[in-house]
């Protein structure tokens, strides 16, 4: 089934426009595709360019904000919404209006808010999430690739000027350029389909993770999967949810995090990306794959 995934996209391999905002990432081959599907068990199985490694990049805001509910809800709701935002991922625009409370999680904004908490909560946050993405994908080996890491700090004004905006109401609690070098690391992790695949495992599975301990409950976890659905593709979640219908969270480094609730953790990836940020050939591969199983949830 996989397999026919791969052919239904191939005449879109290569569509589209890399990301060349931060420039290490422009230099991926375009045509590249991979799927992986991770079932409740952990088995994992793939096609296509599924092992090679990508930038998760805003992938990332998933497992931070996992894992800062999975210290308690605390604060956080009090520090950014859930709302959709309506509007481009790196978004300055509601933050005046909003008296510098992002949206959501899944904005530049609201992911700096929740890399900020977790930063609080752990020091190291993104130390914290390559631990977690690791021990979930049980591969020791993922790492920050440092390369696109300096490459989106040179060119990072865009989210110095977020932070710095939020600070001015408040809402950041470290120093901005601590916030921001962490932000930056967890987004420059690399990882492949089949590493993303078996990490994201766990929202499928209820929250509970792959040595069977609870890292949500299934409320928290219900709830992720629903903030994924309704912001996890920006200005385009209304598109997403119409063509692929189950939870998604994508990156600009092509690739996409799908989640069918009690049933499996799906990530493809290809570099092209569509003018919302997210890959082209990925979304077309999420919509068959959800047409062919039935597994869309609407
Ligand atoms: N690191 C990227 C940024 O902050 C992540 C954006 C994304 O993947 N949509 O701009």
């Amino acid at each position: 089934m996989l397999g026919r995934v791969v052919e239904e996209v191939a005449p879109l391999r290569g569509s589209g426009v890399v990301a060349d905002y931060i420039p290490a990432l422009a230099r991926v081959d375009p045509s590249c595709f991979g799927i992986a599907v991770a079932d409740l068990e952990g088995r994992v199985r793939g096609a296509g360019d599924w092992e090679m490694p990508f930038s998760m990049q805003s992938i990332s805001k998933v497992f931070t904000l996992a894992l800062v509910l999975s210290r308690g809800d605390g604060t956080l709701w009090n520090r950014v919404g859930r709302e959709p935002s309506g509007n481009a991922f790196n978004s300055l625009i509601q933050l005046e209006h909003e008296r510098g409370i992002p949206r959501n999680p899944f904005i530049n904004a609201g992911a700096l808010t929740v890399t900020d908490e977790l930063i609080s909560q752990v020091g190291d946050a993104s130390g914290d999430l390559l631990e977690f993405l690791r021990a979930e994908s049980g591969n020791p080996g993922l790492r920050v690739d440092d390369e696109v890491a300096e490459s989106e700090v040179a060119h990072g004004d865009r989210n110095l000027a977020l932070t710095h905006f939020m600070a001015s109401y408040g809402n950041v609690c470290n120093p901005v350029p601590t916030v921001i070098e962490q932000y930056v690391r967890q987004c420059s992790i690399a990882m492949s389909c089949r590493d993303l695949a078996l990490a994201g495992r766990f929202l499928a599975a209820h929250g509970v993770r792959r040595d069977g301990s609870e890292l949500l409950t299934r409320r928290q976890a219900k709830r992720i999967n629903a903030i994924m659905l309704t912001c996890g593709t920006y200005d385009a979640a209304g598109e997403f949810a119409y063509r692929v219908g189950i939870p998604g969270k994508s990156g600009v480094g092509g690739g996409i995090l799908a989640v069918v609730p009690g049933r499996c953790a799906i990530a493809v990836w290809s570099p092209g990306l569509d003018a919302r940020g997210n890959s082209v050939a990925g979304v077309a591969a999420l919509d068959h794959f959800t047409t062919l199983t039935g597994w869309s949830i609407f």
